[in-house]
């Protein structure tokens, strides 16, 4: 995160007080001398997309996903063995994503959270965006 100083409105009287630079825990208002809690650490959603952690979440089972099916090309060819490869890939995007999705959870890692389930909200779209063709071609 980039060092700027945090202005915040006092929540108790409503003035601008200047808490420094990567300022967080708790403070007390210059002007009213009532204290409170302020936390810089929780990332802003740019701060997110900055982050290298949030592109391997969101690209990472994509990818996975791709090479899945271009091995499957490779070494099935576009016969009903591919099928199966494509299944394997169709499984796996939500299934990483997920997966990624809840060990940055767990381990705190915030931007490879977000990226986890911005992939697993991308892949659930496609999907939706597949089987809406697959229904409007059969009908
Ligand atoms: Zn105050």
């Amino acid at each position: 995160m980039a060092d700027v100083e945090v202005e915040v409105d006092c929540p108790h009287c409503g003035g601008r007080i200047n808490l420094g630079t990567n300022a967080s825990g708790a403070f007390d208002c210059p002007l009213c001398n009532e204290q409170f809690e302020w936390n810089s650490d929780a990332p802003s959603f740019l701060d997110i997309l900055f982050e290298m952690g949030f592109w391997i979440g969101a690209l990472a089972p994509f990818l996975l996903a791709c090479s899945v099916i271009v091995l499957g090309l490779m070494i099935a060819g576009d016969g009903w063995g591919f099928l199966a490869w494509a299944l394997v890939s169709v499984v796996l995007w939500p299934v990483v994503s997920l997966a990624i999705g809840l060990y940055g959870y767990v381990a705190a890692r915030v931007p490879l959270m977000f990226g986890g389930l911005v992939s697993l909200a991308v892949s659930i779209g496609f999907y939706l965006l597949f089987w809406a063709v697959v229904a409007v071609s059969n009908l």
